[in-house]
């Protein structure tokens, strides 16, 4: 699904936290945000030996040519600037609801509505419009402009825009329950951050198991892999990993973007390893071979319900911390938000500030866990692919390459954003990683 989705800060209500969870594509391949710049992109001469030259547009994408190497520092600058940006555009854009009165007005008009759910979900759909709204044109500046600029958007504005809508009504319609949830439990609790976090876990697995059959369809196509040779090589990758391959699926992605991953999604019978057609089109078979066991890594060592109950104790935690504090913010400002108690929805936008904070504030605790798990799956792909350390660097080479991300970030961007490690580190590790027993291919 969109990265918009994420940003439209609806479902960030619960927040921020639920959100990468539920709507983001589990556990890809690499970070899909692009990094930083400090060291030019040292990409290994060594793995560009192999006979694998990749053209699109009539442009050579990989091996890196110099000019490709510059579009890359400058695309990974720019995605860290913007970690910045969104992070302060979402604070001021909060801050406007906030102190204007906005929220308070948009709380008397939802109030319309009478029955409690419908002005939920009445006040989240006005307050989801004008946010929208505002935050439109540096939606369209980082997410069409530049994506087109760099080669990667493959919609047309209309069809870009008209999905973007569609990811808009969609936050507002599912983010309605938790709204609806939290300010339930805070009217009824004192604890109601440790009613809200329990409460939260079965509608978290109730997402990540309608997400992949309900909503991402709506977006594009998912079918089994169509070509047989390379079904029949994971069927058997698979089985030697102990999962069902019948699992596996591609998907259009290439109607969005050019941009290549693969990712593990859904819960019980909707789990799922999804490969993007645009990886099926540019990657050798044994390449695909171990990201597909890197994957089945993620699968089989269930990282979907560590990073389920990680995510619960981190909401459980950042609302026990908003709740220390942020009835005196509300008691301070009440004659400027025109609300003076936090089960007041018009409180809502202040409860999104803190948590996006919090989150922020949070992000090094929950990628540091996501590198470990990343870096698990990796050996967990070696062991099963079996393939060559060399095989294994090009897959993460040609990333890099064709999704212009910095195989060499700065250590602190590392730490604090990147949900995977280095693709530098990585190469270096697959290629220094000598599991007994190996039928090299
Ligand atoms: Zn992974």
């Amino acid at each position: 699904m969109h990265s918009s989705t994420i940003r439209i800060a609806i479902l960030l209500s619960l927040v921020l936290l639920l959100s990468p969870i539920v709507f983001a594509q589990q556990d890809s391949l690499e970070t899909t945000q692009a990094a930083d710049t400090i060291a030019p992109a040292a990409v290994d001469s060594a793995v560009a030996q192999n006979d694998s030259v990749i053209v699109i547009n009539g442009q050579q994408v990989y091996p890196l040519t110099a000019e490709r190497e510059a579009k890359l520092i400058a695309y990974a600058r720019l995605g860290n600037i913007w970690r910045f940006v969104s992070f302060f555009l979402s604070l001021g854009i909060l801050a406007i609801f906030l102190f204007t009165g906005l929220s308070a007005k948009i709380r008397d008009w939802a109030a319309v509505a009478k029955k409690k759910y419908f002005i939920v979900l009445l006040y989240l759909a006005i307050f989801g419009v004008i946010y929208y709204l505002i935050d439109l044109p540096f939606d369209i500046y980082r997410n069409f402009i530049v994506e087109s600029k760099y080669g990667f958007m493959n919609q047309t504005f209309w069809g870009w825009w008209g999905e973007d809508v569609l990811s808009l009504a969609i936050s507002i319609l599912i983010g309605s329950i938790p709204v609806y949830f939290i300010y339930k439990v805070i009217e009824k609790y004192k604890r109601w951050w440790l009613w809200f976090s329990i409460g939260a876990i079965p509608f978290a697995v109730l997402m990540i198991v309608l997400v992949p059959i309900f909503i991402s369809p709506l977006y594009n196509d998912f079918v089994p892999l169509e070509n047989q040779e390379l079904k029949n090589e994971l069927l058997t990758l698979a089985d030697q990993a102990g999962i069902e391959g019948s699992d596996v699926f591609q998907v259009n992605a290439s109607k969005q973007s050019s941009k290549i991953n693969a990712y593990v999604t859904g819960l019980f019978n909707t789990k799922r390893i999804v490969i993007y057609d645009t990886m099926i089109d540019n990657f050798t078979d044994n390449e695909i071979r171990f990201v597909m066991g890197h994957e089945m890594g993620h699968y089989v060592m269930n990282h979907m319900w560590i990073g389920l109950s990680v995510a619960v104790i981190l909401i459980a935690l950042m609302l026990w911390l908003t709740n220390l504090f942020i009835h005196r913010i509300i008691k301070r400002f009440a004659g400027r938000f025109r609300f003076d108690r936090l089960s007041d929805i018009a409180s809502l936008p202040l409860l999104m500030a803190v948590l996006t904070i919090l989150s922020f504030v949070s992000d090094p605790i929950s990628n540091g866990l996501s590198r470990y798990e990343e870096h698990q799956s990796d050996i967990f792909g070696m062991d099963v692919s079996k393939v060559s350390g060399d095989t294994a660097a090009r897959a993460f080479d040609k990333l890099a390459a064709l999704n212009l991300s910095d195989p060499d970030p700065n250590p602190i961007i590392e730490f604090w954003f990147y949900s995977h490690p280095a693709l530098k580190k990585r190469m270096a590790f697959v290629r220094s990683y000598h599991p007994q027993e190996r039928n090299l291919k």
